[in-house]
């Protein structure tokens, strides 16, 4: 596989490209950046509070909206993404998604995966080209970095491939999650019915804020790729 720098890998999975960077996930000139948000979408530690800092105090006060008008004041659940604008970011939005606590949550690999899965579908549907995703748990939720960075890749490459679960994205599961986004009800209609895959998607992208996460993600990547 080609290395274009010691720390940027790129594949190609199915047409479309696969990178692992090491590097500030606020940086990307993507359509949309994954935020690791927690249940409260009112911004927090680690990389959120980076995002949050980086985007300006905008991207606080649409949270707090979505919060009451769209969620009515509960929490955001489990590995169901919100898309939000990305104002003072390059990136045109924000998807916040909230990993699984390890050690706390229940069935982690299955909500880790569907957070990463959940993320594409709803950046599918939008119609996005690039999203980069952050190393989601592996922080203050405290998952293990290896057994992440499989769940992770994983899920990216069998999405990318057009083999992603379907779990998690019926019709209306899809149409919710846009609304809830804050697009029009018909509109999401319309691209939850049009959209069951990648869609336009032509790059992923994993930014990993340490050198040790980027050879841990880079390994994962190599193993994901030599099973498939
Ligand atoms: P979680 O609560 O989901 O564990 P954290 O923000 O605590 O989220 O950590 C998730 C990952 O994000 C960690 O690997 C951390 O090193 C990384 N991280 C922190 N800041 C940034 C940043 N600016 N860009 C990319 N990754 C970051």
């Amino acid at each position: 596989m080609p290395e274009v720098r010691c720390n940027d890998m790129q594949v190609n999975v199915a047409g479309r490209t696969l990178r692992l960077v090491q590097g500030d996930i606020t940086e990307q000139d993507v359509d949309a950046i994954v935020n690791a948000a927690n249940k409260t979408l009112l911004g927090g530690s680690g990389v959120d509070g980076a995002i949050h800092r980086a985007a300006g105090p905008e991207l606080l006060t649409e949270c707090k909206r979505i919060r009451q008008e769209v969620l009515g004041g509960a929490y955001v659940q489990t590995a169901q993404p919100v898309m939000t604008n990305g104002y003072r970011l390059k990136a045109r939005h924000v998807i916040h998604v909230v990993g699984p606590i390890c050690g706390i949550d229940p069935n982690p690999d299955r909500l880790l995966a569907a957070a990463y899965r959940n993320c594409l579908q709803l950046a599918a549907e939008a119609g996005l080209k690039s999203v980069a995703f952050p190393s989601i748990s592996t922080g203050a939720f405290g998952c293990d970095v290896r057994w992440a960075s499989r769940i992770a890749l994983g899920t990216i490459v069998d999405f990318l491939r057009g083999s992603g679960d379907a779990a998690g994205a019926s019709e209306k599961d899809a149409a919710e999650r846009i609304e809830r986004a804050g697009m029009g009800e018909a509109k999401a209609r319309d691209a939850a019915t049009s959209h069951h895959g990648p869609g336009g998607i032509a790059e992923v992208r994993m930014v990993l804020f340490t050198r040790a996460d980027y050879d841990v993600y880079a390994e994962a990547l190599r193993a994901v790729l030599a099973e498939s």
